[in-house]
């Protein structure tokens, strides 16, 4: 059971880190104009590492949880930067919450985005409206719990909460920054959206049409 939800983790890891790939330029354009442009060359190195790490701990066949501590760890130990750090934490902590021995449900995706939300703010302190990826998980975090509350199903939930967190990067900039590497150059970055609020959107859209009903 937990290695069907298993193998969903590095089906989706994969897409993830090639959508990455892709993006890659315009992560690091848009990190350049108030931070140091790492952005997108980070999100790839971490994600491919994730992706390494987790086939080669699926391939020893176990559950969910083990496949995203493996995935979060190489993630946060190659990716470099702060952003890094926050993407392997944010991911050990999400499959904390996926069961071994029966298929995640709705309910176990909303424990794990909330997890994922609490432990990237213990570690990073940023609060809404800093300018950060936290942006645009809260309202991720938020709209996943209310769409499944109301008895939606998880992979509809995803996608509507998927689609409210797009929204809320794109609007993050309108923001200054006032935590991280943009903190000093604030001013220049209002007119262009948080890179790492961008780069989550992105990854959470394309989760979204990757898992099943
Ligand atoms: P670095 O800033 O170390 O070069 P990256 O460029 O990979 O790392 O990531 C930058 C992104 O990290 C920012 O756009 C922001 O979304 C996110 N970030 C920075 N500091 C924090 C923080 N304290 N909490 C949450 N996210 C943060
Ligand atoms: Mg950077
Ligand atoms: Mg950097």
């Amino acid at each position: 059971q937990g290695q069907a939800t298993a193998a969903v983790a590095v089906a989706s890891l994969r897409a993830v880190a090639e959508l990455l790939r892709d993006n890659e330029d315009e992560l690091g354009r848009l990190d350049a104009i108030a931070g140091d442009g790492d952005h997108g060359r980070g999100m790839t190195r971490g994600s491919s590492a994730a992706v390494e790490a987790a086939e080669a701990a699926a391939a020893q066949g176990v559950g969910p949880a083990a496949v995203l501590l493996a995935a979060g760890d190489a993630w946060a130990s190659k990716a470099g930067g702060t952003s890094g750090v926050l993407w392997g934490a944010a991911l050990r902590s999400f499959g904390d919450l996926l069961p071994d021995d029966r298929e995640a449900r709705a309910a176990d995706l909303v424990s794990g985005a909330e997890a994922a939300l609490t432990s990237v703010q213990r570690l990073g302190r940023a609060e809404l409206g800093d300018k950060t990826l936290v942006d645009a998980l809260v309202p991720f975090a938020e709209e996943l719990r209310g769409a499944v509350d109301e008895g939606s199903g998880g992979a509809a939930a995803w996608r509507r909460a998927a689609a409210v967190a797009t929204k809320a990067a794109t609007t993050t900039a309108e923001l200054r920054p006032r935590t991280g590497r943009a903190r000093p150059l604030a001013e220049r970055s209002v007119g262009t959206p948080d890179p790492g609020a961008t780069s989550l959107a992105l990854v959470l859209t394309r989760v979204g049409e990757l898992i099943g009903e």
